[in-house]
């Protein structure tokens, strides 16, 4: 009994301290709600002591919204429908905060079946409750994502069908959610790529997962477009796949760009291989990673001497390039494309010259190697050599032409001319290149309408010859010409201008002239000489007879007449004997001769001349007699030039003085005085060119041979003229010893 009672007891103290010490919580509650008895852990769990539980009804620590459901558990218990119930509620923490319990309670009932009190027990779950809550609101979070995710979430049962689709397949596929649940992707699918979709399905179930799987999935409008997949397993409590998780997004935009790039480089590729330039790749070393055909051909190499036995391009330069190709190499290495020209040497030895264009080749902003394109350059260049000689032959055949020449632009612009040129007309190239062909001064106003028919036949394509006509030089002279033009034709064949030559014919056509004059002046010359001795003969006869009828006194009352017929008679010897000296050739010889009297001489026979113009001769001699040395006859025809040019400028009449006088017993001095119409300034410098002539008639050499004589004799001449007013020619002549003269005219028309 002992025994058995200590057992009771032992057990007893057992149960109790089990009781007070286990962290489920135990109470004794009364039928109306009040803790009659409690263990420490419903302290613990409802911060409530178990004197206070004791005092208050399990409602003044049940949360509001649970009370309710406690009360009816419990009411059904009280009815007899259930003796014990289980119920999870929130109990308010003596501080407040919410406690989440799994209360399991049984009522105890006495021998009679009344109810006596209820014993529950309480576990603290709000730990779970809180990780429920937690995992509820993530899934909420998972639901958000997945349909507004704009790829498609779906999961699909082992054999693939879909079980959940997100809402992103109606933008996708154009099929609602619930039209693709229970469908499989593969009924979907590109009939092509069910075998890949197959095989993915198989790699998911075996290994837990797929990363990329590309497809084409027919969409709801029937269209086929590209998809790509990610697939996950997920793994049941038995460590198998018990459903499939799969990410889908349409790369047809990507596919399509990545299929331009694929052309893209397939086109470059193509591009760098069958350039006809040459094309190649060289590493920072300069060692070739990669050429085309064309370096192959052009350089005579192969492939494989080049690439496969890593061949720097420094072997292929001609040594005195190498410097410069090497700075453009480091040009290129530092990320500057570079253009410049260099020579190759080819695998026989031979120079190529090339164009060569290097560019870096960058990768991730780093320049990994060279690219380069080189033409041959060669032909073109020998090409450009050869026309560059043919120009400068050509430029200096143009520019030491004896001739003028012109060459103009299709336009009739005039692009150049020669040195010729520029010394016959006196234009400087600065002046006149550029002017309009029709509007060059050179061009005499009354030959424009014949320039321009000559311009028409270039202009054809025809050429022309030798056309005379008249140009004009800067200071207005008028040249004779003979023109000769051409058309000019660019490298197509096609007219790009024209050359005009200008041969000088003007002196030619002088020369014909002058010969002419001298022939008509020889022969009036000689006429003039025969005439005078056929008038002398008679004059002779005649002046015998007035002679002797003067002695005869039967006359003697007309005296005074047969005065003037001698005093006449005399004066036309005097003039005949004048013309015979100057037509007859003169024997050359120096002498000394008194000027005055030679004047005199000279005047008498040009009196004639002035009375018919109203002119009127005046002389003025410092001293009678002025001796010098000189050719008698060839000072006679200079003072007869002076004359006639003084006479021939006064056409209206006027005074012609002629004065001598002495300069400091150096010699003397001639002035031919006259009021005619003068010469203007710019025409001073004229005078004594041959040639140069205002006159009609006139020949133009007066001035010339006059001058010459005069220099001959060691004299000097100088003119002064004034417009209207009249013109001073002044003769000097030394007195100077016979031997010192020059009497050699006859060369004087070459000089
Ligand atoms: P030509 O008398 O045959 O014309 P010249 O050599 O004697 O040739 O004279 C050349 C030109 O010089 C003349 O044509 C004339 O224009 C000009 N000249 C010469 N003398 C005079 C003068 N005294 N007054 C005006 N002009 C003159
Ligand atoms: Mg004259």
């Amino acid at each position: 009994m002992i025994n058995q009672h200590s057992l009771k007891m032992e057990e007893q103290i057992m149960y109790m301290h089990a009781f007070q010490n286990t962290t489920v919580g135990m109470a004794m509650v009364s039928l109306d709600g009040r803790v009659i008895k409690c263990n420490k852990a419903v302290s613990t769990i409802l911060g409530y002591t178990e004197e206070e539980l004791t005092n208050i009804s399990f409602s003044n620590y049940t949360h509001k919204e649970d009370i309710q459901r406690s009360y009816k558990v419990i009411n059904e218990s009280l009815e007899g429908l259930r003796d014990s119930y289980q119920i999870e509620k929130r109990f308010i923490h003596k501080n407040g905060e919410i406690v989440w319990g799994l209360l399991n309670v049984t009522l105890i009932r006495d021998a009679e079946g009344d109810p006596l009190y209820f014993l529950s027990q309480l576990n603290d779950i709000s730990d779970k409750k809180e990780t429920e809550e937690k995992l509820r609101e993530m899934g909420k979070q998972f639901q958000l994502i997945t349909d507004n995710s704009l790829d498609k979430i779906s999961k699909h049962a082992l054999n693939g069908d879909y079980t959940y689709v997100s809402p992103a397949c109606v933008n996708l596929l154009g099929y609602t959610q619930d039209e693709l649940i229970g469908v499989s992707p593969l009924d979907l699918c590109h009939p092509d790529d069910i075998a890949v979709l197959e095989k993915h399905l198989t790699i998911v179930l075996n290994q837990g997962e797929f990363h990329k799987l590309t497809f084409r999935m027919k969409l709801k409008s029937g269209e086929y477009r590209w998809f790509e997949s990610a697939g996950k397993g997920i793994i049941g409590e038995n460590g198998q796949v018990t459903e499939i998780l799969t990410f889908t997004r349409d790369i047809t935009h990507r596919k399509s760009v990545e299929e331009r790039l694929r052309l893209n480089e397939k086109r470059y590729k193509s591009l760098f291989e069958n350039n006809p330039d040459m094309c190649f790749i060289v590493d920072l070393q300069g060692n070739y990673t990669s050429i085309n055909k064309s370096f192959e051909k052009i350089t005579g190499y192969t492939y494989k001497e080049i690439v496969q036995d890593g061949i720097n391009f420094r072997f292929l330069i001609e040594k005195e390039d190498l410097k410069k190709v090497e700075k453009h190499f480091a040009g290129a290495v530092a990320g500057n494309v570079q253009r410049y020209e260099a020579s190759g040497i080819n695998k026989q030895g031979r120079a190529i010259i090339l164009d060569v264009v290097n560019a870096p080749i960058m990768i991730n902003n780093e320049v990994v190697g060279v690219y380069g394109i080189a033409k041959d350059i060669s032909k073109q260049k020998a090409a450009e050599a050869a026309l560059k000689q043919a120009k400068t032959q050509l430029e200096s055949f143009i520019d030491n032409n004896v001739d003028p020449i012109l060459i103009f632009n299709k336009n009739g612009k005039l692009l150049k001319v020669n040195e010729a040129f520029e010394t016959t007309y006196g234009w400087s190239r600065e002046e006149i290149i550029g002017q309009d062909h029709l509007h060059l001064e050179l061009i005499p106003e009354k030959y424009t309408e014949k320039v321009k028919i000559n311009l028409d036949t270039l202009k054809s394509g025809a050429k022309f010859k030798g056309i005379k006509s008249k140009r004009k030089t800067r200071d207005g002279d008028i040249l004779d010409v003979d023109i000769s033009g051409f058309p000019t034709e660019d490298e197509k064949g096609e007219l790009n201008g024209w050359a005009i030559t200008l041969r000088d014919v003007t002196e030619a056509k002088l020369a014909e002239e002058v010969l002419r004059n001298s022939e008509k002046l020889s022969v009036a010359g000689q006429l003039a000489a025969g005439i005078a001795h056929e008038i002398r003969n008679p004059m002779t006869a005649i002046k015998g007879f007035i002679q002797l009828m003067n002695r005869d006194k039967e006359f003697s009352s007309r005296l005074k007449y047969f005065d003037i017929i001698l005093k006449e008679i005399s004066r036309i010897e005097l003039i005949i004997s004048e013309l015979l000296i100057l037509a007859k050739p003169q024997d050359v010889r120096v002498t000394q001769a008194d000027i005055t009297s030679l004047i005199e001489e000279v005047a008498v026979l040009l009196q004639t001349q002035a009375i018919l113009n109203n002119v009127t001769i005046e002389t003025e001699f410092e001293n009678n007699a002025q001796l010098i040395f000189c050719e008698k006859n060839q000072i006679k025809q200079v003072c007869i030039n002076f004359i006639k040019n003084a006479i021939e400028a006064m056409p209206k009449g006027g005074l012609l003085r002629i004065k001598v006088s002495n300069v400091n017993d150096k010699g003397i001095n001639i002035q031919f005085i006259d009021q005619g119409f003068g010469i203007p300034s710019n025409l001073l410098k004229k005078l004594g060119e041959p040639f140069y002539t205002t006159k009609e008639k006139g020949t133009g050499l007066g001035f010339m041979v006059s001058k010459k004589i005069i220099e001959n004799h060691g004299g000097s001449l100088t003119v002064q003229s004034e417009e209207n007013k009249g013109t001073t020619v002044e003769v000097f002549l030394p007195l100077q010893r016979s031997s010192e003269v020059d009497t050699n005219t006859h060369n004087l028309m070459e000089n």
